[in-house]
């Protein structure tokens, strides 16, 4: 390896904090009383849950689903796996899956096809950042946040190799070090 990673700031941590309160405004008012569980991808996930289930005044539960996609490096290997299921049951309840960036569409749509075979009462889709441009199967988001171009993003749970999740603003990286 070369060089350090260029990280350029793409969205501040402000600029999130007002997705998140506009995100959780309305999952408020289509969840309020329908008790959902929140199913989030790990690991990219784990903050903008941690910020968005702070916002919201309501009974619901929490769940963690680990899925194999992206070895090191930037590219998805197309494979998916579902390496951690949900612990919860899933039939007759409010899911709503919780993403931190949906790219070629892959991972969502093997991940909602699993839960619909599930019978949940209903199943929707909430991500803090969408990438259009890469997408390779058409995914219904039900929540969307941030429009992002064709670039890496680091920041604010996602990582690059394990690298950059912990920092609170979202960079777009400009080299691969
Ligand atoms: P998809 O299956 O939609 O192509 O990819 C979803 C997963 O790819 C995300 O959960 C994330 O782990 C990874 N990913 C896709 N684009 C980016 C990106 O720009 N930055 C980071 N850090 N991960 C990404």
């Amino acid at each position: 390896m070369g060089s350090e990673p260029k990280l350029s700031v793409l969205f501040t941590r402000d600029e999130i904090e007002a997705t998140v309160n506009r995100l959780a405004a309305e999952i408020r008012r289509d969840y309020l009383t329908k008790h959902p569980i929140l199913i989030a991808v790990l690991k990219g996930s784990f903050m903008f849950l941690a910020d968005l289930i702070r916002r919201l005044d309501f009974p619901l539960e929490v769940e963690f689903v680990r899925l194999s996609s992206y070895g090191r490096g930037k590219e998805s290997s197309g494979k998916i796996k579902l390496a951690q299921r949900p612990q919860a049951k899933v039939k007759g309840r409010h899911v709503l899956v919780i993403e931190d960036i949906i790219d070629t569409g892959l991972t969502a749509g093997f991940l909602l096809d699993y839960l619909g075979k599930k019978k949940p009462a209903s199943l929707k889709l909430c991500v803090l950042t969408d990438k259009p441009a890469r997408r390779q199967t058409p995914v219904n988001i039900d929540y969307r946040g941030l429009t992002v171009p064709d670039k890496f993003i680091v920041g604010y749970g996602l990582d690059w190799d394990e690298r950059f999740r912990h920092l609170p603003d979202i960079y777009v990286m400009e080299n691969e070090g």
